[in-house]
């Protein structure tokens, strides 16, 4: 798993595919754009989140700290243009990831928090001042309504987390779900970082059953589209034939063979080999389709934990002894 090395010896990966790239953020570091009608999406670039700019108050839809106080500007600088309030009064969190909710505390303790209610008690587990934990939650649907806007918030199993949720918009043709599909790029590390794999593969069918044209799917500097979706699940499908392929094809008697009293020695080689041929024909397939699929190891990793679910998740592991 290594890369080319240019001249100055950075790796030399292949350039970004002109349909991953992004909006570029202002001298202060964000950029914010209307969405449809009194929804707007702030991005940095590489995180998102989202606000409804209603008569009788901002609803925030996330708060990555790389984004941080630059939340209330991009609220001041839409709200002043449209004549509505600035303040904060109510906040979702899509998920307790720190990483889209760390600047919750930024804005005070008046504002009315709504979560899922695993997302309440992971929260509460993870006791961190930063996020305060959510004051109204739910356990499958909430319907937020606030100025006139209607908000469906529905939690649908695990995926990326076990508490990661659906924030259908009906009256803005749009859905926000964080951290399952990256527009135009690939998933990072291990499934995205995801918890439960089934659950991540699981959720694009879902994403696509609400209707929608404009997504807010957490990461990178645009919006996604339905394509979007469609390209990542084919991407999810390779790597889930291509493992199949790969566990019926590798023989595993020779790894063992090698590994003699270690056994581990024996896994690591099979698994080894199996991951590899699972990912081979899916980085050539996708290398200038979505942006960083030439970085090995993103599908080395997503690989082995689709390869791992098959085997775990599905069956069989393996056969049973006669
Ligand atoms: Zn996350």
């Amino acid at each position: 798993m290594t890369s080319p090395a240019s001249a100055d010896g950075l790796p030399d990966y292949a350039p970004i595919p002109p349909s991953a790239r992004g909006v570029t953020p202002n001298e202060q570091g964000y950029y914010v754009g209307r969405v449809e009608r009194n929804l707007y999406w702030v991005t940095d670039g590489v995180y998102q989140a989202a606000f409804l700019a209603t008569p009788d108050g901002v609803v925030l839809f996330d708060t990555p700290p790389s984004i941080g106080h630059n939340l209330q500007r991009a609220i001041d600088e839409i709200t002043a243009a449209e004549g509505v309030t600035n303040r904060v009064t109510h906040m979702v969190y899509s998920h307790h990831h720190d990483d889209h909710t760390g600047a919750s505390s930024i804005f005070g303790s008046d504002v009315v928090r709504i979560g899922h209610e695993e997302t309440r008690r992971l929260l509460l587990r993870d006791n961190n001042p930063a996020r305060p934990v959510p004051d109204v939650t739910f356990a499958d649907s909430y319907t937020l309504e606030v100025g006139g806007e209607r908000v469906e918030l529905s939690w649908r199993g695990p995926n990326h987390s076990p508490d990661n949720i659906y924030i259908h918009f009906p009256d803005h043709d749009t859905l926000m779900f964080i951290d399952v599909v990256n527009a135009g790029w690939v998933p990072i590390y291990n499934v995205n970082l995801s918890e439960d794999v089934p659950g991540y593969m699981a959720a694009p069918d879902i994403v696509l059953s609400f209707p929608w044209t404009h997504f807010i799917c957490g990461h990178l500097g645009r919006l996604a589209t339905r394509d979007d979706v469609l390209v990542h699940q084919q991407y999810i499908a390779d790597i889930e034939a291509s493992a199949r392929e790969a566990l019926a094809s590798v023989n595993p008697v020779p790894y063992y063979v090698a590994g003699g009293e270690n056994f581990w020695a024996g896994v690591k080689g099979h698994l080894d080999a199996v991951t590899e041929r699972t990912a081979a024909p899916v980085i050539a397939k996708y290398t200038g389709v979505l942006a960083a699929a030439d970085i090995a190891e993103f599908t080395y990793t997503t690989a082995f934990q689709i390869m791992q679910s098959l085997r775990l998740d599905r069956g069989p592991s393996g056969p049973v002894h006669p």
